[in-house]
């Protein structure tokens, strides 16, 4: 639980140069509240500013063990998100960043690149569409001529074409959360761990400053409108800090903090789209790259794909299936779904031993709408990232689902940028 201690050991440093129009005395300059890939980023990038005091707040034991840790570990390109949005931007900015970040620091990534099959005439037209996009805004992507396709990996079928991205590629996202969160700690920042945030009070005449409070109990997850507790159920003697800015990184969650900070009209809805992975005990058939299928318009997500992790092992996975709750985790033996998973896998990898696949883990998708994941089709969605009106010091960030994991450092610069240009 956060409690006074925190906050104690906070108000030890004695100087404050972190310029601000809020009164000197809070607690702490910026409270990041989730502590999964994207808060952690941000939490480090906001510690590095001269006099910063940044606690980061984590519901769980141990961070990033949502989302995060439960996802392809894909670093993706930026194929599929269209012009003009955050999430190209960010997720080309990201993938840069990444692949620096773990060279750097000995993070396990691998650039081990991705085709995107075709075997169909109409599926062709979607990753023409993908390679025109790709070639419009400079991303790397070529069409690999069916000899090489062949010799490369002749396990992988693609009847009508393959267009490659040499820059895709994995990172081992445990180690990557371990190596931001020990910067963010030795720079000084504080972390507050089994601490979920229940009640947020906004700046307010004569209190320039945001009150946090954190409980031992879980917060209402499923409920788009969390209940404010009443004031008798929140001690306000050991459980709430002060801070200047309040950054929102609560994944899944994140529409519940949004609605303890903005009015009524200003509340959002979340929405869950689960996506379940298979495992692959055989060593073959095993190619050297990912593997995707020609993306769908209008699907939640890129499609049942082949992906590896660190250790050369495959997975597949994830599928489409929406949720009403984001504790749904358990992979779901749906023996339709997991016989639709298996017909998209034979149609790229036709010599796969299907008994050698079983149901593995589940991850959510955190959506504002039951939207699509990639821009071609109807109703796409983007990164909400934004500083809200009437509400200063407040960033707020929905929707963050893939590319997330990819660009978790340049969202950071976003929000960096947001609070600080
Ligand atoms: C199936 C699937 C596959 C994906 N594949 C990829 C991929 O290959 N590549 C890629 O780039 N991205 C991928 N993503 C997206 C990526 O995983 C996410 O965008 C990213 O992990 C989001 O990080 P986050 O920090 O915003 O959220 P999270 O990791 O969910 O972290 C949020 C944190 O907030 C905490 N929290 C919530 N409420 C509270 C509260 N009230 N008080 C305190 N703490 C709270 C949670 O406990 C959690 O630790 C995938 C996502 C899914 C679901």
């Amino acid at each position: 639980m956060l409690s006074h201690r925190a906050a104690a050991k906070a108000l030890r440093h004695s100087v404050r140069t972190f310029s601000s129009t809020s009164a000197p005395q809070a607690d702490f300059t910026h409270a990041v509240i989730g502590a999964g890939a994207v808060g952690l980023a941000i939490a480090r990038r906001l510690q590095q500013v001269d006099g910063a005091r940044v606690v980061l707040i984590e519901k769980h034991g141990i961070v990033g063990s949502e989302t995060s840790s439960r996802n392809s570990e894909v670093i993706h390109a930026g194929l599929y998100y269209g012009h003009d949005t955050l999430k190209t931007k960010l997720c080309i900015q990201g993938k840069d960043m990444m692949y620096d970040y773990c060279k750097r620091n000995h993070v396990g990534h691998m650039n081990c690149g991705k085709w995107i099959v075709a075997q169909t005439e109409e599926q062709m037209g979607e990753i023409q569409k993908v390679h025109d996009f790709a070639k419009s805004i400079g991303l790397p992507t070529r069409f690999v001529p069916k000899d090489e396709a062949k010799q490369r990996e002749p396990e992988v079928r693609a009847e009508a074409g393959i267009l490659e991205s040499p820059t895709t590629g994995v990172v081992d996202s445990h180690g990557f959360m371990q190596s931001l969160h020990g910067d963010f700690e030795e720079l000084g920042g504080d972390t507050a761990l089994a601490s979920p945030v229940t009640r947020i009070q906004a700046p307010s005449d004569g209190n320039p400053d945001y009150k946090i409070w954190t409980g031992s109990m879980e917060p209402i997850p499923s409920s788009p409108t969390p209940q404010t507790p009443e004031q008798s159920a929140v001690s306000e003697d050991d459980s709430f800090i002060t801070t200047e800015t309040i950054i929102n990184s609560a994944g899944l969650y994140a529409c519940g903090i949004n609605n303890m900070i903005l009015p009524p009209e200003r509340h959002r809805t979340p929405f869950y789209a689960k996506g379940t992975y298979f495992s692959y005990s055989k060593s073959h058939p095993k190619p050297s790259t990912l593997v995707y299928p020609a993306p769908t318009p209008g699907l939640g997500g890129l499609g049942t794909h082949l992906t590896l992790d660190m250790a050369g092992r495959i997975r597949f996975g994830p599928d489409v299936e929406w949720v009403d709750s984001p504790n749904d985790l358990a992979p779901t033996p749906n023996s339709k779904r997991f016989a639709a998973a298996i017909e998209e896998i034979k149609s790229f990898l036709p010599g796969v031993d299907t008994d050698a696949i079983a149901l593995d883990y589940a991850g959510i998708r955190p959506k504002l709408g039951r939207l699509s994941a990639v821009s071609s089709g109807k109703g796409f969605q983007d990164f909400y990232i934004e500083k809200e009106e009437g509400f200063e010091g407040f960033v707020n960030l929905l929707g963050i689902e893939s590319p997330g994991l990819t660009s978790s450092l340049s969202i950071a610069e976003e929000v960096y940028r947001l609070l600080y240009r």
